[in-house]
């Protein structure tokens, strides 16, 4: 039955996308080295109905599916388990930008785009998409984001990747496709089902598109670091902050002893920030829409 099912896959994505011995084991690993496993098949589907006709063959033939986009999430959730009895389903050429709305203030992408390619778009346009995991954004794809449900530095004055979603399409675990691409903001009506698929890791569905919030650019932003006697005094800054800067924190990092050791020992060309040695540490990024005076 198995070899059957790979010529069924074969026929849906074409013989070059499916992947397996060598080929197929750099999907088959997470990003450090410490989840790895083996799959059936890497499926590298091109566009949503090809994701529809795979997922309905697994679900035919009993076959489990592990979502994947960027491979960077660290916590073994887009690696197969060692059995080999999984396919691995990789969206990342799934990477179309099919409209950007400047305005509405929307973006709506395959699942299989980076965060970078969407950072850029919204850039071009004088906007901005303000997910911000820069170390990552070349690496992570939209819809592993969005299953994630990621923050990143901006989650204090944007929210969570939850917040910046208004719109999905995702493939059902029988292969259907739900559609609710849709870029309404005031949507009042019934249940808000895009919330299932966010930050379910691919357990419920497998999303293939996304419409994205976009907001306005910075055109001035300052930053500073301040040391702070504990966690307890930098909540009570952040605080005072909002009282007196209000939605103009865009980001508020608190930096213990100990991280900021691990960044002076491995990266290279860092420095201490202070002349004193600091137990705490805030990085604060403040920005607004207007150009400084
Ligand atoms: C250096 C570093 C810093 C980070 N910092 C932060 C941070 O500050 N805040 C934060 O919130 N996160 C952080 N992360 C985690 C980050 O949010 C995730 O790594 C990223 O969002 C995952 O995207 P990905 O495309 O690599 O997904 P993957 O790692 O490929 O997949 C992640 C999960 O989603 C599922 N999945 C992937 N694509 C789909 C899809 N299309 N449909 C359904 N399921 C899918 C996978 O099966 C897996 O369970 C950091 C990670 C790194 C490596």
């Amino acid at each position: 039955m198995l070899p059957d099912l790979m010529n069924l896959l074969r026929n849906v994505v074409g013989t070059e996308h499916v992947l397996s011995g060598e080929t197929a084991a750099p999907y088959c690993i997470d990003w450090r080295g410490r989840y790895s496993g083996q799959a059936l098949a890497v499926v590298l589907p091109g566009d949503t109905q090809q994701v529809a006709a795979v997922v309905a063959l697994c679900a035919e033939h009993r076959i489990a599916i592990v979502p994947q986009g960027g491979n960077t999430s660290l916590s073994g959730g887009s690696v197969p388990l060692p059995q080999g009895q999984q396919i691995v389903l990789n969206l990342s050429r799934m990477n179309k930008i099919y409209a950007l709305d400047t305005v509405n203030y929307t973006l709506t992408v395959e699942a299989g785009c980076t965060l970078a390619k969407v950072r850029e778009a919204a850039e071009q346009a004088n906007r901005l998409f303000p997910l911000g995991l820069t170390a990552i954004a070349a690496q992570c794809e939209i819809g592993g984001n969005i299953s994630t449900n990621a923050g990143g530095i901006g989650v204090l004055r944007y929210g969570n990747m939850r917040d910046l979603v208004l719109g999905l399409e995702v493939v059902l675990p029988d292969g259907r496709i739900w559609d609710g691409l849709r870029s309404l903001r005031k949507d009042n009506t019934g249940y808000d089902l895009k919330h299932l698929f966010i930050g379910a890791e691919g357990t419920l569905g497998i999303i293939t598109a996304a419409v994205l919030k976009l907001f306005p650019r910075p055109q001035s932003v300052a930053t500073a670091c301040v040391a702070v006697r504990d966690p307890e005094v930098a909540v009570k800054l952040l605080a005072h902050l909002r009282a007196n800067c209000g939605d103009k924190i865009s980001a508020f990092e608190i930096i213990s002893r100990s991280c900021l050791d691990l960044v002076l020992e491995h990266i290279p060309d860092t420095v201490e920030p202070f002349v004193t040695r600091y137990e705490w540490m805030v990085l604060i990024e403040l920005s607004d829409v207007l150009q400084a005076p």
